[in-house]
């Protein structure tokens, strides 16, 4: 090969050119293009080819992967107040379910936008009692039968926010509810509000009264993909599965909050209030909404009618591929981002990151035309149907499975990559030192200014990933460390209209990335993360910071929950709902900080701090030990990869002409490092399990990390011990702990092997 083992210019050279190749202006064309028409799920198949089309003229190898997927679309929809009087229904408030045309926003007035609904909401026609339900939580809906509001037989209208919107209808459902209605309260919008004196989009930065969030409605937590072929790829003529495992029976409908204040004033006086409960009130007390819990009285109710055509439908991945010096055997990196909107626009979600990633093609493509060569290969992914559950990834990384887990060293996602300026990241702790390394160089705006990711308002957190983008079946399925990141709106910023026809590319012109700076900065960031992880020899993945993290989850199970990270929604109201710098939005726009909240419901283990003997059973032992050993095994096998760099040095010098020597001496190394390349990559593998999580979760393989069963988005750490600690499940927390110390056992050999390996040359 020409370029190994020596590379023409040291990579700081090619840092360079990653990050100086992105350009605001041209990430703003992507982005108009993308943002021109609808290209929802399934329905993009014009924006695939095109797709398609740049990666090929870039140079790049390319090819269209579909799978048939069950999905459906949105026929008809009506939701109404209804007053009976004697035997007539007589229609209090026919609501509106739509978001209108905007003249300032040309997006907004395609002929083809479209309707407001949820994925995988289920058919049906229900009029009943209506109930509020805050969030909709799971510690929500206790609080409701505690207080002996009625579920079953009621509508639910719960808000949008803290959990996965799925995970709301699901709860509902199990409840006996007839059907479900999530909406947006302004008391979300982080006091960027008409009461608080903002206009509203598109005068200014706060929500427009009527705008909807769409979204899935599938159950996230309980597995993403096709949800008729959990496990194995959507292939035409595959046997396929009752859906309902995890997508709802009962129907859904997601609505503005100017269509929910007919229906919140109609509880008025009905049951207890809200703060009753010890719910802080939503935003719409100024409108007369008395955020009353019902349910209505016998001569109020609400239909919903919900109307949707299920079909099997291609879905189409684009896969483009870069051949590394080595092939895949050294390593693949795939880097992907979701290409689907639930809009016509989508200029935030996802298309912020689509536009990103054709700047990191071009600059691999100018890389390559300058003569670099990864050393692994890459493959950039532009998913399809991420918005309806993953669809796309999930059922691409099934069908590539064993491929994958023999060759790929990590998944780097981009989903929403700009909507404001407050960066945000969650990973495989594996890639936190990679992260903050190129974050700390990685220029936002002019490089002139000095400002890099990491000085310009981050808090240096990387959160462990959860759910509710593609990174999903790489880490939780198949154990490849994975990252998501992206600038996101926060406090001051905009209100950013997520799902809603308004996250357009007019709203982004004028609010939230107006210079398309932060479109640049990620495209920067990603490619160079793309570069390290292609390019450096020693795959740049820190296995002992994964250890110490792992002691770090256990101490959290030990101390009897997940609440010391993520601060329960009941701590977040006793605030007052008072955001303040400390509260973090997720991913998804909604604070993280309360995100979790403890399902009160299961049968919770009362004992000490679990660890007081081995007469308790829910004793942790003897896991601190074996995993405070992992660490100290992590450590050596980390300093053996110093004293490797070490020799590595003086061959990272460029040589324009090597002598045979050289290359000897070359290859003799690479032998150690591809050794040392192969434990790194083997390592996060260690802890994926082919039983998976109890409880229906058995899709989520990975031991350590997994999205929190009742909050989706949110990740939990060593969910099967959390899981079975909240269950008060002596069995479950039996077999979690045999599971978990199968795999330190597993994740110890892969570092044994390394240093026999060593022993074996003499070291
Ligand atoms: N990112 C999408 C959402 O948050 C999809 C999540 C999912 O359904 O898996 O709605
Ligand atoms: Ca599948
Ligand atoms: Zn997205
Ligand atoms: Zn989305």
């Amino acid at each position: 090969h020409e370029n190994w083992p020596f590379q023409k210019h040291p990579i700081e050279y090619w840092e360079h050119i990653v990050t100086s190749y992105p350009k605001a202006d041209r990430a703003k064309e992507w982005s108009r293009f993308y943002t021109s028409g609808p290209h929802l799920g399934g329905q993009n198949y014009s924006q695939a080819l095109w797709t398609k089309d740049r990666f090929e003229e870039l140079g790049f190898d390319t090819k269209i992967e579909a799978y048939d997927i069950y999905v459906n679309y949105p026929v008809g929809h009506r939701l109404a107040l209804l007053e009976k009087h004697d035997d007539d229904y007589k229609v209090r408030y026919e609501a509106k379910l739509e978001e209108p045309v905007i003249e300032k926003d040309k997006t907004s007035g395609l002929k083809d936008r479209i309707p407001t609904f949820h994925g995988y909401s289920a058919n049906g026609n229900v009029t009943a009692p209506l109930v509020f339900a805050n969030y909709g939580t799971f510690s929500d809906y206790d609080a409701l039968l505690s207080h002996n509001i009625t579920i079953e037989g009621s509508i639910i209208i719960a808000k949008y926010g803290g959990i996965f919107r799925g995970l709301k209808v699901k709860r509902a459902q199990e409840l006996g509810a007839l059907g479900v209605i999530i909406y947006s309260d302004p008391a979300d919008d982080f006091g960027i509000t008409p009461e608080a004196g903002y206009e509203e989009y598109p005068e200014g930065p706060a929500r427009h009264h009527q705008s909807v969030q769409r979204g899935s409605v599938q159950f996230l937590s309980f597995g993403p993909g096709d949800p008729t072929t959990p496990g194995y790829p959507s292939k035409p003529g595959c046997p396929r599965q009752d859906p309902h495992h995890n997508t709802p029976k009962i129907p859904s409908i997601p609505i503005s909050y100017d269509d929910a204040i007919p229906l919140l004033r109609a509880l008025n006086s009905y049951g207890p209030l809200a703060k009753d409960l010890g719910w802080a009130p939503g935003g719409l007390e100024y409108k007369d909404v008395k955020y009353n819990i019902g349910p209505t009285p016998p001569h109020l109710s609400v239909n919903l009618y919900n109307e949707q055509n299920y079909t099997i439908t291609p879905m189409w991945n684009v896969i483009a591929s870069i051949p590394g010096s080595l092939g895949s055997t050294e390593g693949v990196i795939v880097a992907g981002n979701h290409r689907d909107a639930w809009i016509a626009g989508g200029a935030g979600d996802p298309n912020s990151g689509t536009a990103a990633l054709l700047e990191v093609a071009g600059a691999l493509s100018k890389m390559t035309s300058m003569g670099w060569k990864p050393i692994r290969d890459i493959i950039l992914a532009s998913w399809d149907g991420e918005e309806y559950g993953l669809l796309g990834s999930t059922e691409w990384v099934e069908d590539h499975k064993s491929y994958l887990s023999k060759n790929a060293v990590a998944y780097i996602n981009l989903d929403v990559g700009a909507t404001g300026s407050h960066f945000e990241a969650a990973a495989n702790p594996l890639l936190f030192d990679l992260l903050h390394e190129l974050a700390s160089r990685v220029p936002v705006g002019q490089p002139s200014e000095g400002k890099t990711i990491e000085n310009s308002g981050w808090n240096g957190k990387i959160r462990t990933l959860g759910s509710g983008s593609d990174y999903t079946a790489f880490q939780d399925f198949l154990g490849i460390p994975s990252s998501d990141m992206g600038f996101k709106n926060h406090l001051q910023d905009a209100v950013w209209m997520y799902h809603s026809n308004y996250d357009s590319f007019s709203w982004m012109e004028m609010f939230g990335d107006k210079e398309f700076v932060h479109h640049e900065a990620v495209a920067r960031l990603w490619g160079a993360l793309i570069l390290h992880l292609s390019s450096r020899d020693i795959l740049p993945m820190n296995v002992t910071r994964y250890a110490e993290e792992l002691e770090g989850y256990l101490a959290r199970v030990k101390n009897g929950s997940d609440e010391g990270n993520h601060p329960s929604l009941e701590m977040f109201s006793a605030k007052g709902m008072q955001y303040d710098e400390e509260v973090e939005l997720d991913v998804y726009g909604n604070p993280s900080s309360f995100s979790y909240s403890p399902p009160k419901n299961y049968k919770r283990h009362n004992g000490k701090d679990g660890d007081d003997g081995d007469r308790d059973p829910f004793t942790l032992k003897p896991l601190p030990h074996l995993f405070s050993a992992l660490t100290a095994h992590a450590s050596r096998f980390e300093n053996s990869l110093r004293h490797l760099s070490s020799l590595i040095q003086p061959n990272l010098i460029p040589i324009q002409e090597p002598s045979w020597r050289n290359y000897l001496d070359r290859l003799i190394l690479w032998r150690r490092i591809a050794a040392a390349n192969r434990v790194i990559r083997r390592f996060d593998r260690a802890w994926v399990d082919k039983d998976g999580l109890g409880g229906g979760r058995e899709w989520f393989k990975h031991m350590v990390f997994a999205p929190g069963r009742w909050t989706g988005y949110a990740g939990a750490v060593l969910p099967g011990l959390g899981e079975a600690w909240e269950d008060g499940d002596v069995t479950g927390w039996r077999r979690s702990k045999s599971v978990l110390e199968g795999a330190v056992r597993r994740a110890e050999s892969v570092l044994e092997r390394f240093r026999e390996g060593c022993r074996r040359d003499g070291e």
